[in-house]
């Protein structure tokens, strides 16, 4: 196994891991970062991005994350493609392996692995991704303004969509699968008081029909009657959770019960000393590039204290 020995890695390659690079890279911290299985993060499958401040015109999102990655090398960071396998936090200095074949031992650890959204595994969701399926509306409702779409889910995240959507779209046609929404009360309240939303209770998705265009409908199956009906829309969004990309961490760093990794309030520090956790594997409620991005800052700074106070307890 071939050793590498560094002041800051970095895990992870979405707007947290960058921004963590660039400022820790600034500090002269020489970071390395290693990209993980989906090097650009969630944003490599968004189409435009119009929410980042600083682009009036919006940018595509692969190219933004091209941008971040050309930024972080510019002042010094060394990108690897590699993914962590495993990490050894017992010790200090902390030990990360990448694909079994390099051990990396690391002064600090700055942890940006980000979050996945759920799908649910239908063919359509790969076929029209980006072509209608989404599963942000924050980000790509806008796209859909004037145009009736559906929501699945039933969570917070379902109504919270839904409800943002509503104020975009003629019609939302929100998709439960039980008899009830499991999201609080407040949220369900403005769900049911807002008159274009139309709930369609026990249903669950078939089939996203679609042509060369995109999505053109759904087809859904009542569980209860066994019934089927298309829906015609354009937009279909996924609001069915997300799952936090830290099961390497398992039984090392302390999570809630969803697998999010649990930080200092106001802070990045996780429960091992040197180790820091930014952008959405920490982050279960704003999960935005620009907090992911905040966070990275927060992780870099942290992590440079961090260490000069390790030189300042040798000297
Ligand atoms: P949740 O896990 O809370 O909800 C997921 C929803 O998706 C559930 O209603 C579930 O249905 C449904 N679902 C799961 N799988 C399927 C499937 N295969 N088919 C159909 N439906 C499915 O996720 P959220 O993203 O909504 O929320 C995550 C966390 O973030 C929560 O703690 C939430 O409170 C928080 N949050 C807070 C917000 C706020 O306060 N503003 C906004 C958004 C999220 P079922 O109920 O039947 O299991």
């Amino acid at each position: 196994m071939s050793k590498e020995a560094v002041k800051v890695l970095i895990i992870g390659s979405g707007p947290a891991g960058y921004t963590a690079a660039i400022y820790a890279a600034r500090a002269g911290l020489s970071p390395i970062l290693y990209t993980g299985g989906q090097p650009g993060g969630q944003l490599t499958i968004t189409n435009d991005v119009e929410n980042y401040p600083g682009y009036p015109d919006g940018i595509n999102g692969p190219q933004m994350m091209v941008d971040f990655q050309k930024q972080a090398e510019r002042f010094g960071t060394q990108i690897h493609y590699g993914m962590v396998t495993s990490v050894d936090f017992s010790e200090y200095p902390l030990t990360v392996v990448v694909d079994e074949v390099t051990k990396v031992v690391a002064e600090s650890v700055i942890i940006a692995t980000g979050a996945s959204a759920k799908y649910l595994g239908l063919p359509g969701e790969v076929l029209y991704n980006n072509k209608g399926v989404s599963a942000c509306a924050v980000c790509d409702g806008y796209f859909y303004r004037g145009k009736e779409v559906a929501v699945v889910g039933a969570g917070d995240s379902a109504a919270e969509e839904s409800t943002y959507l509503a104020k975009l779209c003629t019609k939302v046609h929100l998709l439960i699968r039980r008899d009830e929404m499991r999201a609080s009360k407040i949220m369900q309240d403005r769900v049911f008081s807002t008159p274009s939303i139309e709930i369609h209770w026990n249903t669950e998705t078939e089939e996203i029909l679609g042509d060369d265009n995109g999505v053109t409908g759904v087809r859904v199956v009542n569980n209860k009657t066994g019934a089927k009906s298309d829906i015609p829309i354009q937009g279909f969004f996924l609001a069915i959770g997300h799952k936090p990309n830290t099961d390497i961490f398992k039984g090392i760093l302390e999570m809630d019960e969803t697998g999010y990794i649990k930080v200092l309030p106001g802070s990045t520090k996780t429960n091992v000393p040197g180790v820091f956790a930014v952008g959405d594997a920490a982050d279960k409620v704003y999960r935005q590039a620009v907090t992911a991005a905040g966070t990275g800052c927060m992780g870099a700074l942290d992590a440079e204290k961090f260490l000069v106070a390790k030189e300042l307890e040798v000297a």
